[in-house]
């Protein structure tokens, strides 16, 4: 980004702060109009902001996603495929998991995956998002003959595929390093990970979560494994439970740092924990907090464009955490893509959030143009596959999600 062209932009903006901001507060944000980096430490002050100076954080994350990205709104045309629910890690935020032998406990065979992934090339889908549970009967060969029968069935399609902790089952099954795992995996074709199981990428925290699961250093020596052999990720987020702004900041710094050094973040994702129905609330509820606020996904989002800007510059609104309409307005706080259209979702669902099966792509270009942005369907790597231009777009659908 061009130095020159942020000064000239916020000089003609000079309504972007009122009186009310207080200089502190208005000292980070004109850095970030600056398109410079910011700490830990501004970043927890911005977590902080009531009342107008949370306003203002808010329309500098608009503005600067306007100076980063432009006045574009995107999304991807996906089908999630959790090929298992089986899961022995019984990790307490998750209701997604069933144990062997429960009678909702699903494990699909690699035709079924393939036969979901054909279906969804049929309806447009571009890519297909596939992850599972870590079922104890899995073996490093189902992942490799996951992805050969897709693209036995399917070519052209984009296989999204795997988490860390994935990836991380695998090798041990497989008794290789990751990036030898990786390589293997890439060859077959699978195109980039979901880089989810980050949760909060804090050791104390992550022992509240769960005992047994991935590190904060595995997480990342995976994360980097993947980046160093071509293998693209996403970066996530999952806030709103036993967390702190602090815990935030330090995330998002952590996985700042880790694109200085790989550039293998295609996107960054925050994921409202969704209480109901998990182990982790339910159990404490007067210690673990029931999600995020309206307020810190706002804040989250925009915080999260300031901290990231020049490093990972798409930040995804997640309509199946916060549904269509908060994620819609998140695109005026900083993010700028509105993520896939799922056609089958049930992590969220089984852990019992009202969105989570599907939005039409006529629907995603609505909630875009109602942002006022520019619609376009991309591909996972953010590679323009229809332009919708910004013309008033009226869905004539009314049954915009499915509801658990
Ligand atoms: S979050 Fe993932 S690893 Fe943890 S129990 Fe659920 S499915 Fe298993």
């Amino acid at each position: 980004m061009n130095l020159s062209t942020l000064t000239t932009e916020k000089s003609i903006h000079p309504a972007l702060f009122t009186d009310q901001v207080t200089p502190a507060v208005r000292g980070i944000l004109e850095k970030s109009l600056l398109g410079e980096e910011l700490s830990v430490e501004e970043a927890c002050v911005l977590f902080a902001t009531q009342g107008e100076d949370a306003q203002a954080v808010l329309d500098t994350a608009d503005k600067v996603r306007e100076k980063r990205v432009g006045d574009t709104g995107t999304f991807v045309i996906t089908r999630n495929i959790n090929f298992t629910n089986v899961c022995y890690m019984g990790c307490r935020f998750c209701n997604f998991a069933k144990e062997k032998g429960d009678k909702e406990a699903e494990f699909l065979s690699v035709e079924q995956v393939a036969d979901r992934a054909e279906e969804a090339w049929k309806r447009g889908a571009t890519e297909v998002c596939i992850q599972g549970g870590l079922h104890p009967d899995i073996d490093a060969n189902y992942y490799r003959e996951l992805i050969i029968a897709v693209k036995k069935r399917v070519p052209e399609i984009h296989i999204h595929a795997f988490s860390p902790f994935e990836i991380w089952y695998g090798c041990k099954k497989a008794k290789l390093e990751p990036e030898v795992f990786l390589s293997e995996l890439k060859a077959l074709g699978l195109g980039s990970m979901p880089g989810t199981a980050a949760e909060i990428l804090d050791t104390e925290v992550r022992k509240q979560l769960t005992k047994n699961k991935l590190t904060t250093e595995e997480w990342v020596r995976i994360i980097k494994a993947a980046h160093s052999v071509g293998v693209p990720t996403t970066s996530t987020i999952m806030y709103g439970h036993v967390d702190q702004p602090i815990h935030w900041a330090n995330h998002l710094k952590l996985l700042r740092d880790i694109q200085k050094e790989t550039g293998g973040f295609t996107e960054f994702v925050p994921l409202g924990f969704i209480h109901y129905e998990t182990r982790l609330f339910n159990d404490n509820p007067d210690k673990v907090r029931p999600g995020p606020t309206r307020d810190e996904h706002f804040k989250m989002h925009a915080i999260a464009r300031l901290m990231l800007q020049g490093y990972i510059d798409n930040i995804q609104a997640s309509w199946v955490k916060m549904g269509p309409d908060v994620a819609t307005q998140m695109l005026r706080s900083g993010a700028n893509d509105l993520g896939g259209t799922l056609m089958n979702e049930s992590i969220s669902r089984a852990a019992g959030a009202t969105h989570g099966q599907e939005v039409f792509p006529e629907d995603m270009v609505a909630n875009i143009h109602a942002a006022g942005f520019n619609a376009i369907q991309r591909n996972t790597k953010y590679d323009t596959v229809k332009d919708y231009g910004k013309t008033a777009f009226q869905s004539n659908r009314i049954d915009i999600v499915g509801v658990a």
